[in-house]
């Protein structure tokens, strides 16, 4: 497909990297993988497209390129409560950089090995733009997947980490603008998500419902919702923020990041009353913050409160078309 690098050269150079995974039985090479799945688990399969200049900005570094191109898919395993395994990668390449494709080969690879995933094959073909669909299957013990469906009224509601650092952290890197310390950590939180991978599995057979926050948290709250046929309400003041988004954003601006802005990654998660302890148990195990945001009642839709009063939030979140 390309001028100085074949096809066949590039696939062999980026992204055939040796597997040591017993799982495999044929990875990249052949015409298909050949995988063998643990009796008693089932597979979760998810893909995501980020595509260039829609999805993340021409300036991304291309490690932050392929690491988000993994993490957002192992977001969505995590979100199901699954253990990510495999990976695939469909490629559409406007030319062939070398040094672009080390990049995102080495972000790409840095993800995936952080939660021993196996690349095992993928497409590659040259286009106009930037394409990447990174497909992750995963695998969960039967019956123990999470879903968005399962919220009742009374649950309480979760969300894990920091919320809107990464919405933040895009506007500075699209600006050119990544100068101090701060607006450095907001960017990171844009170019390499922390997917809630152990937090997910851990949640599994214990939270009524999750999500992962893609879109923004209003949207996949609402997501849930809808999914689950429960209404909610968010108290918008206990959404959990870095320092680093308040310190760069006045109250009003940092609670637009953190309720539209979206690309975060974190998980929304509902849980009986009864489980609040376990819960917070585990995610200490997991060493990763949770917080709670609101609650699921009955009805239909999401309102937001903020100090205990209603609050009006004319919610955004990224819509393709
Ligand atoms: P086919 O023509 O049979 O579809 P290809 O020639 O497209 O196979 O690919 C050759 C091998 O390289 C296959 O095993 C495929 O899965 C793998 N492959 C192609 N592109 C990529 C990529 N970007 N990343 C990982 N593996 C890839
Ligand atoms: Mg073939």
């Amino acid at each position: 497909m390309v001028e100085s690098l074949d096809e066949f050269e590039l696939i062999q150079r980026f992204f055939d990297q040796p597997i040591t995974d017993d799982s495999v039985r044929v990875g990249v090479g052949d015409d298909g993988a050949v995988l063998v799945p643990e009796t008693g688990r089932e597979l979760v399969t998810v893909i995501d497209t980020l595509v260039g200049d829609v999805h993340f900005p021409a300036n991304l570094p291309p490690d932050a390129v392929g690491y988000r191109a993994v993490a957002v898919n192992l977001s969505d395993i995590a979100a199901m409560g699954a253990r990510p395994r495999w990976m695939t990668l469909a490629l559409t390449l406007d030319e062939a950089n070398e040094k672009w494709l080390e990049g995102f080969a080495a972000g790409l690879y840095a993800a995936a090995g952080e939660h021993n995933v196996s690349l095992v094959g993928g497409d590659t073909t040259r286009g106009t733009q930037k394409v990447i669909s990174v497909q992750i299957t995963g695998d969960v013990d039967a019956g123990m997947s999470m879903t968005r469906s399962g919220a009742s009224p009374g649950d309480l509601l979760f969300a894990s980490g920091t919320i809107g650092d990464a919405a933040a952290g895009l506007s500075f890197i699209r600006d050119g603008d990544v100068v101090t310390n701060e607006k450095q950590f907001l960017a990171d939180r844009f170019c390499r998500p922390s997917a809630r991978v152990s937090l997910g599995q851990a949640l599994a057979g214990v939270a009524s419902a999750a999500i992962d926050i893609s879109d923004g948290l209003y949207s996949d709250i609402l997501k849930l919702l809808d999914n689950s046929e429960v209404g909610g309400v968010l108290e918008v003041d206990s959404i959990p923020m870095s320092p680093a988004l308040r310190n760069a954003f006045d109250d009003e601006k940092s609670l637009q990041f953190a309720l539209a802005g979206g690309d975060d990654y974190e998980l929304c998660f509902t849980v009986l009353p009864g489980k609040k302890q376990a819960v917070s148990i585990l995610a200490e195990q997991c060493g990763v913050p949770i917080t709670q945001i609101g609650e699921v009642q009955a009805g239909s839709g999401l309102g937001c409160t903020r100090a205990g009063r209603s609050f009006d939030f004319d919610h955004g979140g990224y819509r393709h078309f």
